[in-house]
C-alpha cells in the first residue's frame, strides 16, 4: 500500500517529483558543473518560477541557501549589530531568538503561550529594534499570525527590518512583500521536495544594512554574506556548489504549481483545512489545540488528544496515512497534520474518514 505523509516536513512529495528525480538522473543533472551555462539556465528558471508563483517584486533579491535555519542565521549575522526582537510562540520562533543569542547579539522577545497568538499592544513603543522576527506559521503549534498584524507591526516600527519566516505557509501564504523586508522558506514543507535547500528573499534595505556593517569593519560572514550571495546570483550561480538537483526540482515543481494556478492551490488548501478542522471537532477524543479560529493555521492542523497520541498515529499508519505527533513537550498529547499542495483533496477526505473511525 502506498503511504501518504501528512507530516509537517519532510512531507509528502509533490506528485510529479518522483518523475522529475528520474529525469534529473537520466539527464545527469547531479554531475552538471555549477558554473556551466546549463546550470545557470536551471537557476534562472527556478528563480523566475518562485518570483512568479509568490508574486515577489522585481526589486527584491532572491538567493539560495541550504535551509531555513540558515536563513535565520544569515539575516541576523548580516543585518543586526545588537538588537533583534522576536515574537516567540513555539519552537521555531524560539530557534530564531536563540540563534541571535548564539551569534552574540542581544535579542529581546515577546512570548506568548504555545497555541496562542500575540497581543501586540504589549510591545515596547520606545525602542526600535534593528530587526523584528516573526514566524508566520508556527509549525510546532499550528498558530498562524494574520498578515495584517505583521504589516501593522511594520508600520509601528518602520525603522526596523521586518523578517518573516514563511517556511510552513509558503506557497499558500499571500504575502505582500512591499510591507515586509525579508521572508524565507525551505522546500521540504509546502513545496513537497526533498530537504536541503532554502530560499531567502530580501529587499534593498537589508542589503544596505549588511553593506554598512561590512564597510564599518564588522563581520557579516563569509561565502554566504548577502553581498557575496548577490554577486554570484547576478550570474545565476551560488558562491559554493549548491544543491543543484534541489534547484532543478524546485524549478520543475514551481512550473507545475504555476500551471495549476496559485489561486486554485490556495482555495484547495482552505477547503482541505476546513475538512480537517471539522473532523477534529467532530471526533470525541480530539479538539483543536488552537481555539481562536482567526489564528488557526491552514497548513498545519494541530489537535489535542485525550489519550496518548501514539495509538491514533499507529492506526492511521496501518491505512498508509502518516501523521505527525505533537512537537517536543507536546509529543504524546497531540497529533499534527500537514496540509500542503502535495496533499490532494481526495486523500485528505479519506484521512478524515479513517480518523473519525478511530
Ligand atoms: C521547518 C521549519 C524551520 C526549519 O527549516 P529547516 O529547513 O529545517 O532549516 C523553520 N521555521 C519553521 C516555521 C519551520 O516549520
Amino acid at each position: 500500500m502506498g503511504k501518504m505523509f501528512f507530516t509537517a516536513g519532510p512531507s509528502q512529495l509533490y506528485p510529479t517529483v518522483k518523475q522529475y528525480i528520474s529525469t534529473a538522473l537520466e539527464n545527469d543533472i547531479p554531475s552538471l558543473s555549477h558554473r556551466s551555462a546549463a546550470f545557470e539556465e536551471i537557476y534562472a528558471a527556478a528563480e523566475n518560477g518562485i518570483r512568479q508563483l509568490l508574486n515577489v517584486p522585481a526589486d527584491y533579491c532572491l538567493v539560495f541557501l541550504s535551509s531555513a535555519t540558515e536563513a535565520m542565521e544569515r539575516m541576523l549575522q548580516n543585518c543586526v549589530e545588537q538588537d533583534s526582537y522576536h515574537l516567540v510562540n513555539g519552537a521555531f520562533s524560539q530557534r530564531f531568538f536563540t540563534i541571535a543569542r548564539e551569534l552574540g547579539k542581544t535579542p529581546a522577545k515577546l512570548e506568548a503561550p504555545w497555541g496562542s497568538g500575540f497581543d501586540l499592544g504589549q510591545l515596547p513603543n520606545n525602542s526600535s529594534p534593528e530587526l523584528i522576527a516573526v514566524t508566520h506559521n508556527e509549525t510546532s503549534t499550528g498558530v498562524s499570525i494574520p498578515m495584517e498584524q505583521i504589516y501593522r507591526l511594520h508600520r509601528q516600527f518602520p525603522a526596523s527590518l521586518m523578517v518573516v519566516d514563511i517556511v510552513s505557509s509558503a506557497p499558500y501564504v499571500d504575502l505582500d512583500y512591499n510591507q515586509v523586508d525579508a521572508a524565507f522558506f525551505s522546500v521540504q514543507k509546502g513545496f513537497g521536495l526533498p530537504a536541503g535547500l532554502g530560499v531567502l528573499l530580501f529587499n534593498q534595505r537589508c542589503l544596505d544594512k549588511a553593506l554598512k556593517r561590512q564597510d564599518s569593519g564588522k563581520s557579516i560572514g563569509s561565502y554566504h554574506s548577502l553581498p557575496a550571495l548577490l554577486e554570484k546570483a547576478a550570474k545565476n550561480q551560488n558562491p559554493e556548489t549548491p544543491n543543484v538537483v534541489g534547484i532543478y526540482l524546485l524549478c520543475k515543481v514551481c512550473a507545475d504549481m504555476l500551471e495549476k494556478g496559485i489561486e486554485q492551490i490556495r482555495l484547495e488548501t482552505e477547503q482541505k483545512a476546513g475538512l480537517l478542522y471539522s473532523a477534529v471537532e467532530q471526533h470525541s477524543q480530539l479538539r483543536p489545540f488552537v481555539t481562536d479560529s482567526k489564528i488557526q493555521s491552514q497548513t498545519v492542523i494541530v489537535a489535542d488528544i485525550e489519550r496518548d497520541s501514539k495509538p491514533v498515529i499507529d492506526e492511521l499508519a496501518t491505512h498508509g496515512f502518516i501523521v505527525g505527533s505533537g512537537y517536543g513537550k507536546l509529543k504524546k498529547s497531540q497529533i499534527r497534520i500537514a496540509n500542503f499542495p502535495a496533499h490532494d483533496p481526495a486523500s485528505v477526505e479519506e484521512l478524515t474518514k479513517h480518523l473519525l473511525n478511530i
